[in-house]
């Protein structure tokens, strides 16, 4: 089936790269992108045509770091730091999703919040419950979200009796959870909460299983102090933390690390040669106080840098707002770097929360021919009257910092108009 998307159309190639077409077509054909162009090609005359006016057609959101089972906590208990903050809050909640009926609930919701919000790609932590995850991922499925889902791995330093794992049954609960993983957009991909959570003799399956499936590792890394001390002390044989990933064979192309506030020189350096990807989740490391992430300096070094939402950490899910508050943490780096280093621009944080996430997944550079559309439509219509007249550049930059959710009236995903609202 042939269809045309009309409307003013911004998409992001490259770091700091912005493509605006006024008035333009974007082809579809059977979900496809075939091309975008300033007019109707005469073959495409017959195509159905979605009129979106003055609308603007931008890319959709990846978030590459969120926690589901963390969604109930949303907007709360921001005052302890990450060690802290599990114990006393993040756990307990976790542990309710035992429940089936209360995943089923909650998950439902937060799959709706992520598909209206223009979130159409995901690598989310679920809980350590096997049966909780394959509700959330077919919750996500039903509502149009694609990507990656991970059952958490967890047999020490979590609550024992309330939510922790014996090892053996961690390593028999993910090679079930695994076996049960049959959904269309939705893959499973492993997730050791962190190296203090997880047995060396853990560790150590789960990258014979990485192996052995071909599935890729989520995790994070060198996000708090007292994390980094902790996780040193049971590792003695090495200098750096993410080393503790390397010994058991999870460190490798599109493992995806989040955070990495701390990683000095020589770990951003093991990041960048070995193809990890960072989740920068710049609300989260404000919210709990770990720290401001150098993350111009990443790029600049070559890094593969994407942004997460974190919740629950983050208090944020709208991907637009994350990428307003990651460039408002880079230029508070900016001052703390004493005015030597640049903070990023709206169009660098937009390529940040689009294209470098979707590449991933394997995606081209902004509305590639051939990519399934992944695509959002905002209407600014209610927005304040400006002084004179606004660019499309213009408006694309107020829509970063202003949208809400009700100005997102249309979202495709894998080449489906999934959202629609009149
Ligand atoms: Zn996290």
């Amino acid at each position: 089936m042939r269809e045309i998307l009309k409307g003013n159309i911004i998409d992001t190639l490259a770091l700091g790269q912005l493509r605006v077409r006024e008035q333009g077509y974007l082809l579809l054909e059977d979900g496809c992108i075939r091309g975008v162009c300033d007019s109707v090609p005469e073959d495409w005359a017959d195509a159905a045509v979605h009129d979106y006016g003055d609308g603007l057609i931008m890319q959709s959101f990846a978030d590459m770091h969120l926690h589901g089972p963390q969604y109930p906590m949303l907007g709360m208990g921001m005052d302890l730091p990450l060690m802290d903050w599990l114990d006393t809050y993040t756990f307990p909640v976790e542990a309710r999703f035992a429940d089936l009926d209360y995943a089923r609930r909650t998950y439902r919701r937060l799959a709706s919040d992520l598909i209206t919000n223009g979130t159409t790609r995901v690598c989310m932590f679920s809980s350590l419950h096997t049966d909780a995850t394959w509700i959330l991922m077919e919750e996500l499925e039903k509502a149009g979200v694609t990507g990656y889902v991970g059952k958490v791995n967890m047999d020490r330093n979590g609550k024992p009796g309330v939510l922790q794992e014996e090892t053996e049954e961690s390593i028999r609960e993910t090679l079930r959870w695994l076996d049960g993983c049959h959904f269309e957009h939705i893959k499973p991909i492993l997730t050791p909460r962190f190296t203090i959570s997880c047995t060396d003799e853990l560790m150590a399956a789960l990258g014979r299983i990485a192996r052995e499936r071909g599935l890729y590792v989520q995790s994070h890394l060198s996000e708090n102090d007292q994390e980094i001390a902790f996780t040193h002390e049971l590792h003695p044989d090495t200098q750096r933390y993410w080393e503790t990933y390397d010994k058991f064979g999870l460190w490798k192309d599109h493992t995806l690390m989040a955070h990495c506030v701390w990683s000095d020189e020589v770990e951003r350096r093991a990041i960048r040669d070995a193809g990890v990807v960072v989740v920068h989740c710049a609300d989260s490391n404000t919210n709990i106080c770990s720290g401001v992430c150098p993350v111009k300096r990443m790029l600049d070094e070559g890094l593969q840098v994407t942004l997460g939402s974190d919740i629950a950490g983050g208090a944020q899910l709208p991907m637009y707002k994350v990428i307003a508050a990651t460039i408002r943490t880079s230029k508070t780096r900016r001052m703390l770097d004493n005015w030597q280093s640049d903070f990023l621009t709206v169009e660098e944080g937009y390529y940040l929360g689009t294209t470098a996430g979707h590449r991933y997944f394997g995606a081209g550079e902004g509305f590639a021919t051939g990519d399934k559309l992944h695509a959002i439509v905002i209407n600014d219509w209610d927005f304040p009257e400006t002084a004179k007249p606004l660019s499309v550049q213009q408006r694309f930059e107020r829509a970063i910092y202003m949208t809400h959710r009700h100005n997102i009236v249309s979202v495709w995903s894998e080449g489906r108009e999934v959202v629609h609202r009149d």
